[in-house]
């Protein structure tokens, strides 16, 4: 997922200008202001578009731009059958390391450790690909150590 960009928000403030074929265009401070709004709202540049295809079924440019933009990204998203949280909460009861688990297991062939990593199967965050997935006490029991990456 990737965020949206300045720009991109500009844009789409512009394509709604345009759309609703404004006479008296917006300042520039308050574009300003919508970006800064824009951007904490942390949207997917993907869904870019889908926003703008719904923030224009509205009857009119809308009074408080960031809260009509909010409006269609829930609107899109729970169309899409998925739920917008702005920070999702993600508590994980193993404590991995944002959704990954480094461990190590001591070889006595090499007689050292060989760190590994697994997306963590307790919470499922990550969406890395090319590693395993595995629950932790799975780990443990089959002889791997947590580590902190960096020791
Ligand atoms: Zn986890």
């Amino acid at each position: 997922m990737e965020k949206t960009t300045d720009l991109a928000y500009r844009k789409l403030i512009k394509k709604l200008v345009y759309y609703y074929n404004l006479k008296v265009l917006p300042s520039k401070y308050a574009v300003d202001m919508w970006c800064d709004e824009l951007d904490r709202m942390r949207i997917p540049s993907e869904q870019i578009e889908e926003i703008f295809n719904h923030a224009k079924q509205a009857p009119g440019f809308p009074k408080n731009l960031p809260m009509a933009i909010r409006d269609a990204l829930q609107a899109h998203l729970s169309s899409a059958g998925r739920q917008y949280t702005r920070d999702p909460p993600i508590h994980c009861d193993v404590n991995c390391d944002a959704g990954i688990l480094f461990v190590k297991k001591y070889n006595l062939d090499h007689d050292c450790h060989y760190r590994y990593a697994f997306r963590c199967k307790h919470c499922t965050r990550s969406e890395a690909t090319g590693i395993p997935a595995a629950y932790l006490d799975q780990l443990e029991h089959d002889g791997y150590h947590p580590y902190q990456p960096g020791e």
